[in-house]
């Protein structure tokens, strides 16, 4: 029976969760198409290649998390755990570097093996945006803009709050990165494992530890932004501008970073305290050094990705639903006569309900089950009069109306 089961951290979207999931996912394509953000597709899976030399060696994702299999041809397959590396290797592999600047948006299933719990999956779903070209701090400030408006539009963002950081220019990262070596290193015996290998490797990671001893450290450690160079500050500063100019609250955190090693200047998080122990809704920041990394013509690139799964957990209110028509046939004359309306009113994109069989208490009792809106009751006495009854099922109103103005008649309940 096991194999019955779904696989542990996966998720059936039935009806009423996938009208939630797509009111977040419609909403943010609309609301980022509004910035001017084209909707891109890639593959679910990618040669592993892409996923490991672009989210480095030491990143969770890398060492623990990717589902990566050979296939029958031999190659090493990632199925992808985020969207930023496939965008970067399509705007390579489609050459598109001399179209800069370019706005995409996308959406879709992610894949990590993590520990299923509240708000975290093995499959989950990410909308995301990435705008590739500009090394302007304004981009920083359009990107976290279309991530609020988004979380608004989806009507969330009352319950969420901003966070930013900036992990500066290469020059500050190698002047911090000695900085904070230097101090973690006198806490060798009680690092975790983990952040004991990133300390040569990668000490940054070491900030976004979730080990609760490696926490403790990390309290007190050096803080970035005491060590970024002027240029660093003068890019951050004209990037909290921006956010004061168009009005979004936001918080510094000097502590925030991003788990992902090809992140520079701005990075920031959208979370929400609704959440439970995973707060976060929405992360990003800008790379800069990705394109570069993964063999391209270096481009600066500045995004975010954000959980479905999580936007879909603070929703308060159900996404609106257009209530159907139900048909209401007594007899087999009237069921013929109905199977003809029912056509005739989904052609005109309005949304009907004609049930199979049954007499007229059932049929009605589908209608409410279904949440329909109005009933079209035919029986022999309408058919001869060539009208229907129709039944407002929220104030038990009944008129008749001739069949052949029935659409308008109808369209005045939508
Ligand atoms: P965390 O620190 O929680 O592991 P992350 O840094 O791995 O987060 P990102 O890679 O930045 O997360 O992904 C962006 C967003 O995608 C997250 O803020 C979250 O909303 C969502 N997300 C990430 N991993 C999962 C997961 N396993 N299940 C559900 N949503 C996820
Ligand atoms: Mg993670």
């Amino acid at each position: 029976m096991s194999q019955l089961q779904p696989v542990r951290g996966t998720h059936d979207l039935l009806p009423d969760e996938m009208r939630r999931y797509r009111h977040v996912v419609d909403t943010t394509r609309a609301a980022a198409e509004c910035y001017g953000y084209l909707e891109v597709g890639t593959p679910i899976f990618e040669f592993s290649e892409v996923f490991k030399r672009t989210l480095g060696d030491t990143s969770d994702i890398v060492t623990k998390e990717m589902y990566t299999f050979t296939d029958r041809g031999g190659e090493t397959i990632t199925l992808r755990p985020e969207g930023t590396a496939s965008v970067a290797r399509a705007f390579i592999s489609g050459g598109l570097a001399q179209h800069v600047p370019l706005k995409y948006f996308y959406s879709g299933p992610m894949f990590r093996y993590e520990r299923p719990q509240k708000g975290r999956m093995r499959q989950f779903h990410q909308t995301g945006v990435e705008l590739l070209g500009v090394a302007d701090p304004l981009g920083d400030v359009e990107i976290i803009a279309v991530g609020v408006e988004v979380l608004r539009r989806i009507g969330i963002w009352d319950r969420c709050y901003l966070e930013v950081n900036s992990l500066g220019d290469t020059e500050s990262r190698k002047a911090y990165r000695d900085v904070l070596v230097s101090y973690l290193s006198g806490y060798k015996e009680k690092l975790s494992k983990e952040s004991l290998e990133r300390l040569e490797r990668n000490p940054m990671r070491i900030l976004d530890s979730k080990d609760e001893g490696d926490k403790e450290i990390v309290a007190n450690a050096p803080v970035y932004s005491e060590h970024l160079n002027q240029a660093s500050l003068d890019f951050f500063s004209r990037v909290l501008e921006g956010l004061e100019a168009i009005g979004i609250p936001h918080a510094i955190n000097p502590r925030l970073v991003r788990g992902l090693d090809y992140y520079c200047h701005t990075c920031f998080e959208i979370m929400s305290d609704e959440l439970g122990a995973q707060r976060t809704v929405m992360g990003g920041g800008r790379y800069d050094g990705l394109v570069g990394i993964m063999g391209g013509p270096e481009t600066p690139g500045v995004g975010w990705a954000s959980g479905v799964e999580r936007c879909m957990m603070l929703l308060k209110e159900e996404p609106a639903v257009r209530r159907p028509i139900a048909l209401v046939p007594i007899g087999d004359e009237a069921e013929r006569e109905a199977l003809i309306l029912a056509n005739t009113i989904r052609r005109a994109g309005l949304p009907a309900d004609l049930g199979y069989s049954g007499n007229m208490g059932k049929r009605m009792k589908r209608a409410n089950k279904i949440n329909a809106r109005v009933a079209v009751i035919l029986g022999e006495t309408e058919l001869a009069k060539n009208v229907a009854a129709l039944r407002d099922l929220d104030s038990g109103e009944q008129r008749e109306v001739p069949l052949d103005s029935l659409i308008e008649s109808l369209a005045h309940y939508q």
